[in-house]
């Protein structure tokens, strides 16, 4: 086989024909390559945000297949949701609040949206159905991403300030289901006979100012800790997941940029290694992982 650097080159060469993909600095970028093709799938993880990373600009988000279940969750409760939601949107992006200020509150909406959700009474077996929502759409090839990481046993962390049970479940539906595949996200508490929703873990609050590896038990960062690593996420803020990992790790941070594409490209080409815009599709993640898992021959 080629030499790591020879290949990342031509991988590069052809990641750049991908429509939709703006890449800042080429150079840096073959860089990361070359280590990644360097070290294989044995030194290779991912770290992927699920909402409007691994399913499409448009599909509902693990939040939202919830709280649209019919007969569960009613007008008081979408009222109240809104005006919680609302209020604390506010707080969260208020320029003239540090992120230390402003994350007891963030906290405080989490734990105000969770008692709202309980309170709907909601069983284990409706939220079953409720991930089966036709507005659930994965991006195109995400999926595909996933089976993939699985068969290899490549660490993959599904990272997400949502609903950790829902978007295991999500992918329970899709026969995405690998011990090397872990969702870290808010976790819900269901009564004895594992029936109905009674809480959710609000000491683990994952929220969108402390979603990074170093919110991460040890025993996590270890089974994620790899030399090199792929970041995938759709939020600015989600380009920060991989915080707290060593400081000498690879990582290829890749952005979709989802909407106000204009306004918002040179921001995301500045924050990201590549950036995909028009809800692209996972093709050129797929071709850089595929890459990474060749096996060398043993007489190369
Ligand atoms: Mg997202």
């Amino acid at each position: 086989m080629a030499s790591a650097a020879t290949r990342a080159t031509a991988l590069l060469t052809s990641l750049r024909r991908t429509p939709d993909l703006h890449v800042l600095d080429s150079a840096q970028l073959e860089t990361k390559l070359t280590s990644l093709l360097q070290g294989g799938g044995g030194d290779l993880s991912v770290t992927a945000d699920f909402d409007r990373t691994l399913t499409s600009a448009g599909s509902v988000s693990s939040h939202g297949v919830v709280e649209h279940v019919e007969g569960v969750f009613d007008d008081s409760f979408q009222k109240q949701a809104l005006a919680t939601s609302q209020h604390y949107h506010a707080i969260e992006i208020d320029p003239k609040l540090s992120i230390e200020e402003k994350i007891p509150h963030m906290r405080e909406w989490y734990m105000t949206n969770h008692a709202l959700i309980v309170k709907q009474g909601i069983t284990r077996a409706q939220i079953g159905e409720a991930v089966k929502s036709p507005k659930l759409t994965f991006r195109e090839g995400a999926l595909e991403l996933l089976a993939k990481l699985g068969d290899r046993s490549v660490p993959t962390c599904i990272f997400s300030a949502g609903l950790g049970d829902v978007i295991t479940e999500i992918l329970r539906h899709r026969s995405i289901v690998d011990p090397s595949i872990r969702v870290v996200s808010n976790k819900m508490f269901f009564d004895e006979s594992d029936n109905i929703l009674v809480g959710f873990d609000n000491d683990h609050l994952i929220h969108m100012f402390n979603k990074k590896q170093s919110a991460l038990s040890a025993d996590e960062r270890a089974f994620f800790d790899r030399p090199n690593m792929i970041l995938m996420g759709d939020s600015i803020g989600d380009r920060t997941m991989c915080d707290g990992v060593s400081e000498d790790t690879t990582i290829i941070k890749v952005g979709f940029l989802n909407d106000h594409v204009e306004e918002k490209l040179e921001l995301y080409k500045g924050a990201f290694d590549m950036v995909l815009v028009n809800d692209a599709s996972m093709a050129a993640v797929l071709e850089i992982v595929e890459e990474a898992l060749k096996q060398a021959s043993p007489e190369s």
